[in-house]
């Protein structure tokens, strides 16, 4: 019984789902448990009252635990984002809440004057420089934000690709940045962290899993042998997206656990 790690509710700003009907999904779908991570953009702390947001969160948390308890296991989590914008509110929302699970994610670059998130720049007029430059500073940022905060699972690691090259049809030649991901690999390895296998890229032509079998390949070479996976749902459909083709890699990779936390504390489950 598979449990998803990264799920979205209306408690996101760009999800309407209800956790009663994304549970109720989760249950047809045959997990076994599922994580509710709403989003927790550090970058915009001042324009949403995220400190409110993640009581109601959590009042929704309790409401649906006590109607699904026997059927699934639930988990109170968060998933936070770029907290390098402003990192003293980044410590501080996760001090002031009790998650199970702190899922750390990279949704704006720190790129000259483009510090939205990447779901909203245009890239169709972008050249190859800007790409480049762009990605290269996503690792970057990625890099530092593993090695700066506090967290227990890393997660869609290459998600910008989603937009390059699913969206906007850019080339993206992923082995000029190898140096920077095998330095995020080895930060993970040595924090002993989480790496996240996000599906939901995959339900897109051409899609893949975030990240692509080539970096799980290095991950484990390198040493690295925690991994949880993530729907990243949105909608109460896509509570099982993709999971299955991540486990069927995993398990070609001889990977027989997975990882899932509660109060903070990793737990693995057998997935063979
Ligand atoms: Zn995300
Ligand atoms: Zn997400």
């Amino acid at each position: 019984m598979l449990i998803n790690c990264h799920t979205h509710t209306m408690r996101s700003h760009d999800s309407s789902a209800d956790p009663f009907k994304i549970c109720r999904s989760a249950v047809e779908a045959g997990l076994g448990g599922i994580v509710f991570t709403d989003h927790c953009d550090c970058e915009f702390h001042e324009l949403c009252d995220f400190n409110r947001l993640f009581v109601s969160a959590r009042q929704d948390f309790l409401s649906v635990n006590a109607k699904y308890n026997g059927m699934l296991r639930l988990f109170f989590g968060i998933e936070l984002g770029d907290p390098l914008f402003a990192p003293s509110f980044a410590n501080r929302i996760m001090k002031e809440h009790d998650f199970d699970t702190v899922l750390l994610s990279v949704h704006a670059v720190r790129y000259s004057g483009v510090t939205e998130p990447f779901s909203q720049i245009d890239f169709s007029f972008k050249d190859d420089a800007f790409i480049h430059g762009y990605l290269e500073q996503y690792f970057n940022d990625v890099l530092l934000t593993v090695r700066r905060f506090d967290f227990d699972i890393l997660c869609h690691l290459t998600v910008p690709l989603r937009y390059l090259i699913l969206k906007y049809r850019k080339k993206v030649d992923l082995t000029m940045y190898s140096g920077l991901i095998d330095n995020i690999l080895d930060e993970l390895i040595q924090r002993d962290k989480c790496l996240e296998i996000n599906t939901s890229a995959l339900k897109y032509p051409g899609g893949f899993l975030m990240p692509d079998e080539n970096i799980i390949d290095r991950y484990i070479s390198r040493g690295g042998s925690r991994f949880s996976i993530g729907s990243d749902a949105h909608s109460p459909n896509d509570i099982a997206a993709g999971l299955d083709a991540a486990v069927k890699l995993l398990l070609k990779k001889n990977v027989k656990s997975l990882c899932c936390y509660k109060n903070r504390q990793r737990l693995e489950y057998s997935i063979v």
